[in-house]
């Protein structure tokens, strides 16, 4: 079975501070790190590699710092890392991230694809459905727990907020997985050591072949129109009553936001 993981690395967005004046995120100075959904999403193709075995393939698109992030997952038990870099693909949006993620997995032919369900930074959760549409494969989101999985097919728990469904999909899939349920394993020692001896395959668009008008900032549709921080105001009512004097405080302090 190969499967391939797709992770990406972000800022620590718990550690962001905003430029106000600018109202942009301060990058300089924060930590980068494995967008936690895709953590799960690497979790998974290695247990599934422990049951039945596969090639787990990891697969970044980014600058090249994010070679540290892939030599992690070399620490962990990923078989092989691609970096997808090149400057041809700056100021990609979703629609230009998926169509070159799309045009890298077709070279692997995999059965089976994890990504996470969104990532931390730009938030929107489109690059694994969209990668799903341009494969023409059935997609799985949400995906809380791997429940089963066969050369041909495979069946997992989908989170909802109040419930939870139990999907089977045919192979080749792609699944999407959340952060939480499904942490990822240690490093191992012997897996370390081989992390920085083994070679990482960079993917430039010499290799993908893309045209111009897919790609980066000519193949991005999104216009971002203006970005802002919300500012925080508004009074604090401090009650300090207790017992039915606190509750007839609190009630009279909402009545006004109650029909
Ligand atoms: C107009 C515009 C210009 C932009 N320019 C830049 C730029 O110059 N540089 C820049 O870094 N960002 C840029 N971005 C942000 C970039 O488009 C997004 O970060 C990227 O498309 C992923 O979207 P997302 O973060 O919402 O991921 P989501 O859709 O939330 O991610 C879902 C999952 O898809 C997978 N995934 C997402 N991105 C990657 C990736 N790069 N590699 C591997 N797997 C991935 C992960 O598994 C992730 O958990 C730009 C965005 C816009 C709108």
């Amino acid at each position: 079975m190969k499967i391939i993981v797709l992770m990406k690395q972000v800022p620590n967005t718990t550690n962001m501070l905003i430029d106000k004046e600018k109202g942009t995120l301060i990058r300089t100075g924060v930590e980068s790190i494995m967008n936690p959904d895709d953590t799960n999403a690497l979790e998974t193709a290695l247990q599934i590699k422990d049951k039945i075995g596969a090639q787990v393939t990891v697969m970044t698109m980014g600058p090249t710092q994010a070679e540290d992030m892939l030599r992690e997952c070399y620490a962990r038990g990923a078989d092989e890392c691609v970096l997808i870099s090149d400057k041809a693909f700056a100021g990609s949006d979703t629609w230009a991230t998926s169509n070159t993620l799309s045009a890298a997995i077709k070279r692997y032919n995999p059965d089976l694809i994890c990504a996470g369900r969104q990532a931390i930074d730009g938030d929107t959760a489109q690059v694994g459905p969209q990668i799903a549409e341009r494969l023409n494969i059935p997609q799985i989101t949400y995906v809380s727990q791997l429940i089963d999985i066969t050369n041909d097919s495979i069946s997992v728990k989908k989170e909802y907020e109040d419930y939870t469904e139990i999907l089977e999909s045919s192979l080749p899939c792609l699944i999407t997985t959340l952060d939480p349920t499904n942490p990822l394993r240690l490093m191992n020692v012997t897996d370390t050591w081989n992390a920085y001896q083994k070679p990482i395959t960079l993917l430039t668009n010499v290799d993908l072949q893309l045209e111009s008008s897919l790609i980066g900032l000519n193949g991005s549709p999104t216009q971002v129109k203006k970005t802002f921080t919300r500012s925080v105001s508004g009074e604090i009512t401090l009650i300090k009553d207790s017992g039915h004097e606190a509750v007839n405080s609190i009630i009279s302090a909402l009545s006004p936001y109650l029909n």
